[in-house]
């Protein structure tokens, strides 16, 4: 015991490819000057965990190299031993996207995985759930105090009668009027607000809450077929607000009657729709949590569920490792058509990819966005990419899926329920609270001392990797175990035992007016 805590304590990097000329400090809180490497390696300067210490010397305008791939050039010399801070480091253009490899590099498909099964909701249209909410869509913005109202009431009132119904959620948002709705981008927020009311989690009962004036249509959220479904505040028939609470909570109870005869049946793990991403990243977010969150997506696609992974400007940069994995061509230039689109959407906007990292991604030793997106991709695996989803869209297909969305949480949070997500798997190094009312999130350190310090928002901890004590592998499976656990309602993240959870932020790249 004592051996191993003394062996924990031996100066430790991580170099993660042979052509690698720096590596990150594995140690909790860093090393001083003087700390000496197993590999003979000293270091010159006090390196923080998590960043990078040069393991040869590097001229100026030299390459740095990490993962195998450019992360930048040195701006002045570096010696052996020091800090590679970001400060030292020139970031690389932007792989062009005119002159990307498309499809040349298609993995052969994994060996199926049979035999996994997790306890869900099976729906009508034969998409399955792993939780069962009634939610209730919105129009707009003008009737989120009403709802908010009605929700609670529903909640104290109506919900303890349905005790097979988990929750009631409110899809309320910022979208609706004041918006130039029909804008060519508008495509966006309505695509993403009629998918979210169909996420497998909301067992197909639909209602609509809507004010009567505003420029999206409630009818717009009701999708064909489907009767009965609106509340609009406006009706001449409400006397008052009493009357409309009323009419929310008589509509919301005939959908709970419905709901509360679901029952979880054995379903195969290819019925789950698994959505992946990271917040407050740090250097072993693509050493640790990634790698695990990446092996165990394999596991995922192997036994024919869907996987999806986002984030759009962390992908930018290795986009040239991604569309060598496309299927075939058209899902390669949809990659390109993806990233393209968003390249003059943050030109529009005077940004570029450096906007991406974070005060806190910097602290934790990422240097750049370069850096960061080659941490970032390795959760994908590494499978084939089967399809690419645009922002909103729902997928429809097994395997891995690129759903283009940005990279802020919430945003990419909701775009990936409107794609019809059940449960997302969040990697984090900084640490956030992140959760989602919709569906179940795990969340992933990158460390152990985060896993521990936050010991009750922490669902699993990766960093075991970093210190040795656990395998890729290993600790892939084990997350693998845990997302069917917590899709069958065995297991509970940590944010949904304590209900914390983000709002649905929507992504609106068109006017407002
Ligand atoms: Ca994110």
């Amino acid at each position: 015991m004592d051996q191993d805590v003394a062996a924990k304590e031996q100066p430790r990097y991580i170099k993660l490819n042979e052509r690698d000329n720096v590596a990150i400090v594995v140690n909790d809180f860093g090393l001083p000057a003087g700390a000496r490497f197993a590999s003979g390696l000293t270091l010159r300067a006090f390196v923080p965990q998590g960043h990078k210490t040069a393991l040869v010397d590097v001229a100026e305008g030299e390459p740095i190299i990490r993962y195998g791939e450019i992360i930048g050039y040195a701006l002045k010399p570096i010696l052996a031993g020091e800090w590679v801070d970001e400060a030292r480091i020139r970031m690389p253009e932007a792989p062009a996207l005119d002159k990307l490899e498309i499809s040349t590099a298609v993995p052969a498909p994994l060996p199926p995985l049979e035999g996994f099964t997790f306890e869900g909701y099976r729906n009508p249209d034969g998409s399955v759930g792993t939780k069962n909410i009634l939610g209730i869509s919105s129009s707009v913005q003008c009737v989120k105090g009403t709802m908010e109202y009605a929700v609670k009431r529903i909640r104290a009132e109506l919900l303890p009668k349905y005790p097979n119904v988990d929750d009631v959620v409110p899809l309320t948002h910022a979208y609706g009027c004041g918006v130039a709705i029909s804008a060519p981008d508008a495509v966006v927020p309505i695509r993403t607000l009629q998918n979210l009311a169909l996420n497998p989690n909301f067992g197909g009962e639909i209602l609509v809450v809507g004010l009567g004036c505003e420029k999206l249509a409630p009818e717009r959220l009701v999708p064909e077929g489907v009767n009965d479904a609106i509340v609009r505040m406006q009706d001449e028939a409400f006397d008052g607000f009493g009357a409309i609470v009323e009419a929310i909570m008589t509509q919301a109870e005939a959908r709970l009657k419905v709901l509360n005869t679901r029952k979880r049946e054995t379903c195969p793990a290819s019925d789950l729709v698994i959505g992946l991403q990271c917040g407050g990243s740090d250097a072993f977010s693509g050493v640790t949590a990634n790698p695990a969150v990446g092996f165990a997506a394999d596991l995922l696609v192997r036994a024919g569920a869907t996987v999806m992974f986002s984030e759009v400007t962390e992908v930018r940069d290795a986009i040239q490792l991604l569309t060598r994995r496309a299927i075939n061509e058209d899902v390669g230039r949809a990659l390109v058509r993806e990233m393209a689109w968003y390249d003059s959407y943050l030109a529009r906007g005077g940004a570029d990819r450096s906007a991406n990292t974070t005060p806190g991604n910097k602290k934790g030793g990422l240097a750049n966005i370069v850096e960061k997106s080659l941490g970032s991709i390795v959760k994908s695996g590494s499978s084939a990419i089967a399809g690419v989803l645009s922002p909103g869209e729902k997928a429809t297909q097994k395997g891995m899926l690129f759903a283009a969305t940005p990279a802020s949480d919430f945003i990419c949070g909701t775009l990936q329920l409107a794609s019809g997500m059940t449960l997302q798997v969040f990697t984090t190094g900084r640490g956030t609270p992140y959760g989602l009312a919709a569906a179940p999130v795990i969340k992933v350190a990158t460390r152990s001392e985060l896993a521990r310090r936050w010991k009750d928002l922490i669902d699993f901890d990766a960093g075991k990797i970093a210190t040795g004590e656990k395998t890729i592998e290993e600790t892939g499976w084990d997350l693998f175990r845990l997302i069917l656990d917590v899709a069958s309602g065995r297991t509970k993240p940590w944010s949904d035992r304590w209900g914390i959870h983000n709002d649905l932020t929507l992504f609106n790249p068109a006017p407002v007016t």
